[in-house]
């Protein structure tokens, strides 16, 4: 570390420098109020501070500040001017000569989908603005006030908020970050006037910067953006851009430089790498996943997400993927999120348009059910998300999700049910609008998930997570019945 501080520090809140002990999956668990899980057994047990090296600075850091500081770094900014460091060593390295801090954040206010359904339910603020706001008003961090730039996906929640002049946040980067943040830091040192808000737009794939170090839980990114244009959704209408396939090697293997031998596949949805629009292109998808898996460094692959629509289209594909890492042996599963959010195909057409791109779909609710049995029949794991006060919602349409749920309950799957936020917020569900109807909706899918948890956290501790695997299954399995029942009473009208 340097004596007066680095002139530009990357860093997040403390919950985003954690692998959860290898089981990334089990972040979720930071959208859960503080109250539900005292702090000296959250940030020992479930949420372990990354590893740091001899010099202080972590072996490991989220994707979105290694792609910032590689980004600052191939524009002429030099390696003593910018670190990336974990927050419990921000007063190592934050000092006199320090200008910018630069924060990467997923839900800044706590106010995401999963944290608003949590903190709702369960009542109470999440770790996440929690160790924000103790990072912004570290001593360190008061005492010599550097400009702080916040981005990251979260960031849409301060856009137009007075929160961030609370929280002491000097200025937001919108959208993707490479065609803005070099020249902001760059005026930013020059002394000149901080922008609220600045814009960044989408830029070719080929300008994403290779990463410079690991990424957090071994996260590559192989696309950016979507475009299907769901109603809830800052990406909807980001066109889909690939990353060329020698650039996500090279990050693989960066990624995996202190003994990690998993790489997490990241796009919104892995199955069109390489598609042009949304038809899913099989040869550059088994390419993708055949060059990885090469790798001597690759021991299993995951992938972040993936959509209902490309594994109707091909069933095949996600046969031979399976096949390929050899999913059911060492690696038991493929686990990852998709989209389900409904069981109604009025509320998709109207809200969600794009998700069911696909000439032969039966309709969204037969789609799903035969997704599913696809991806059980391969060894997939779906964690599909389920949202609740979407706009116009009836109760038809609940019904239709409650008889979903009903349906997949032999699906070896995590079905998560989330309050609908809106961009803007103004139109985001709220606890007091729950009716009979949602309540049963979010007790019949925890029912599933608690039918499933356990065997899903044996398998899933037993291929990735290298700490803390018993006491979380103990607390888990303790805690199973206490939330069933917490769920319920607190569930009741
Ligand atoms: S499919 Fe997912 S990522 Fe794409 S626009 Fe819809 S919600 Fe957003």
């Amino acid at each position: 570390m340097k004596v007066n501080g680095y002139e530009i520090v990357l860093t997040s809140d403390r919950t985003l420098f954690s692998d959860y002990g290898g089981g990334i999956f089990l972040g979720f668990i930071s959208c859960f109020p503080k109250n539900l899980i005292p702090e000296w057994i959250f940030f020992n047990v479930f949420c372990p501070p990354t590893k740091v090296a001899v010099d202080g600075l972590p072996l490991s850091a989220p994707l979105g500040l290694r792609v910032i500081e590689s980004l600052l770094l191939n524009s002429g900014f030099k390696r003593d001017q910018v670190a990336v460091v974990h927050p419990d060593y921000i007063d190592k390295a934050v000092g006199p000569d320090t200008k910018i801090l630069g924060l990467s954040e997923m839900d800044p206010l706590g106010v995401g989908p999963a944290t608003s359904t949590f903190t709702q339910i369960f009542r109470g603020q999440a770790y996440m603005p929690i160790k924000l706001k103790a990072l912004l008003n570290n001593p360190i961090v008061t005492r010599y006030k550097p400009k702080v730039v916040l981005g990251g996906s979260g960031v849409w929640q301060l856009e137009n908020n007075e929160e961030k002049d609370k929280l002491g946040i000097d200025c937001v980067v919108l959208g993707e970050g490479e065609s803005v943040v070099p020249n902001l830091f760059h005026n930013i040192l020059q002394g000149e006037p901080v922008p609220k808000v600045i814009y960044g737009q989408p830029i070719d794939a080929a300008m994403i910067p290779s990463i410079l170090g690991p990424s957090m839980n071994g996260l590559v990114e192989i696309s950016r953006g979507c475009g299907r244009g769901c109603l809830h959704c800052s990406l909807a209408s980001s066109k889909k851009r690939d990353i060329p396939l020698e650039h996500i090697l090279k990050d693989v293997v960066t990624t995996l430089r202190y003994g990690r031998s998993t790489p997490i596949l990241h796009a919104e949805d892995v199955l069109l790498y390489g598609s042009n629009g949304y038809t899913v292109n099989k040869e550059s998808v088994m390419k993708l996943f055949q060059e990885v898996k090469r790798l001597p460094e690759v021991k299993f692959i995951d992938i972040s997400h993936f959509s209902i629509s490309s594994v109707l289209q091909a069933p095949d594909l996600i046969g031979e993927i399976s096949q390929l890492l050899n999913l059911g042996g060492e690696q038991k599963f493929l686990g990852a999120q998709v989209g389900v959010e409904t069981g109604s195909q009025r509320l998709i057409k109207k809200c969600m348009k794009g998700k069911p791109a696909f000439e032969k779909s039966k309709g969204w609710y037969e789609d799903v059910i035969v997704a599913f049995e696809t991806l059980m029949k391969n060894n997939w794991v779906p964690a599909a998300t389920l949202l609740i006060g979407l706009p116009d919602e009836i109760d038809r349409d609940l019904e239709e999700s409650i008889q979903l749920v009903e349906d997949l309950k032999t699906f070896k799957s995590l079905l998560v049910p989330l309050f609908f936020v809106s961009p803007s917020r103004e139109k985001s569900f709220n606890i007091k609008d729950l009716n009979d109807l949602h309540r049963e909706l979010i007790i019949k899918s925890w029912e599933h998930n608690f039918r499933w948890m356990s065997l899903l956290y044996k398998e899933y501790s037993g291929m990735y997570m290298h700490r803390g695997k018993w006491p979380i299954y103990l607390l888990l399995t303790l805690s199973a019945k206490y939330m069933k029942r917490r769920l319920k009473r607190l569930l009741s009208p």
